[in-house]
């Protein structure tokens, strides 16, 4: 048994590097819920990113995990899966406040049991972990002049996998996708999200020229309700076609399967709350023969490591898309590993360290 003694809520404000542009908006900051519980001898961290594909807020979040702070404060549970469940009771579908509880609840019992995360999740369900996860960097929507550049630079950094971001323009875009795979050449792996940006026709034009300069595959190309769309694009697309918005809870997940609308799923913590919803999930892709790739909100170090754990644990995860804290002038935590375009960490539970100074404390 495993007794939450305190639970802790604060808020944390980061300012990106740069401005990040994709089809549905921009972003400076990243402004993110963050939630310790204490047991008597170790702390669980985690957090909560609010975002226009889950609706929730800053403040709705901060309440929900205040709701669950009042109700489980001082008391014990065997599982984390207990403590998740009863705190899903309390707040139903809240997604990213469950995201930043799950976390923070699977970061104490991995460090009470002494093992790192990714550990403690293979052997409790039985997977051939990974030492290590290759990332790719993300292309935001810029000039190409300005896409290409990030593509050498990157490349000069290290990573072996980009994701351009496209679904803006889509002329531009058809230049774009032969541009960056011009720059980066042969050796570098590409794929591409429109965030819903084209109609059904555009992404199937645009699926071609992907396929034809070697994308691996094409994410969310059209709106994120449009099903049948989705479904087109996949069956007439030469690459893998990958539901992100369209994947916006189990219930969407199972409808994506069920009626093979994609080739593939994009997991995010904060989409379906936390890592236990996102072992469903790969349970669900498992048994419908789907693709999985996992990504992140606007987050910091801290989560993203979680996101990282989930990926090593469950080698199903092919590709990884976990470069938000590099685009970060300050980051909240500290810990995760990048050599060579692949991404660990070591230690127990999430493995990263919070500079606690940066936390402010919340209502
Ligand atoms: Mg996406």
């Amino acid at each position: 048994m495993v007794k939450l003694e305190k639970i802790d809520i604060y808020e944390v404000e980061v300012q990106r590097k740069s401005l990040f542009r994709i089809a549905t908006g921009t972003s400076s900051t990243v402004r993110n819920t963050v939630i310790i519980i204490k047991s008597r001898d170790n702390e669980g961290w985690g957090a909560g990113a609010p975002t226009r594909v889950t609706g929730e807020t800053l403040e709705g979040i901060s309440e929900a995990l205040h709701l669950i702070k009042r109700e489980i404060e001082g008391k014990e549970f065997e599982t984390p899966e207990d403590a998740i469940n009863r705190a899903e009771n309390l707040i139903g579908k809240h997604p990213s406040a469950m995201a930043a509880f799950d976390i923070a609840v699977y970061d104490l019992f991995s460090r009470e049991a002494g093992l790192p995360l990714y550990l403690y999740l293979s052997e409790r369900h039985g997977t051939k972990p990974r030492e290590r996860i290759m990332t790719d960097m993300t292309l935001g929507i810029e000039s190409i002049e300005k896409t290409v550049e990030e593509a050498l630079r990157s490349k000069k950094a290290g990573f072996r996998a980009l994701k351009v971001k496209i679904g803006l323009d889509f002329e531009e875009d058809m230049e774009r996708i032969e541009a960056v795979r011009d720059a980066a050449g042969k050796d570098i792996m590409l794929w591409a999200d429109a965030n819903q940006g084209y109609s059904v026709d555009n992404a199937i034009e645009a699926s071609d020229i992907l396929h034809d300069n070697e994308y691996l595959f094409f994410e969310q190309p059209v709106k994120w309700d449009d099903f049948e769309g989705l479904k087109k694009v996949g069956e007439k697309s030469k690459i893998p076609v990958f539901a992100d918005e369209s994947a916006k809870s189990i219930e969407f997940v199972e409808r994506i399967a069920e009626n093979h609308i994609a080739d593939g799923i994009n997991i995010k913590l904060m989409k379906f709350g936390g890592i236990r919803r996102a072992v469903e999930v790969r349970n669900i892709a498992k048994r419908y023969g789907l693709k999985l790739m996992i990504g992140c909100m606007g987050e910091t170090s801290l989560t993203v490591a979680a996101a990282l754990h989930l990926a090593m644990a469950f080698p199903e995860i092919e590709y990884a898309d976990l470069d938000s804290q590099f685009m970060l002038k300050e980051d909240l935590a500290e810990g995760i590993l990048f050599e060579n375009g692949f991404l660990s960490i070591k230690g127990s539970g999430l493995g990263v360290e919070i500079k606690k100074k940066t936390l402010k404390t919340m209502g």
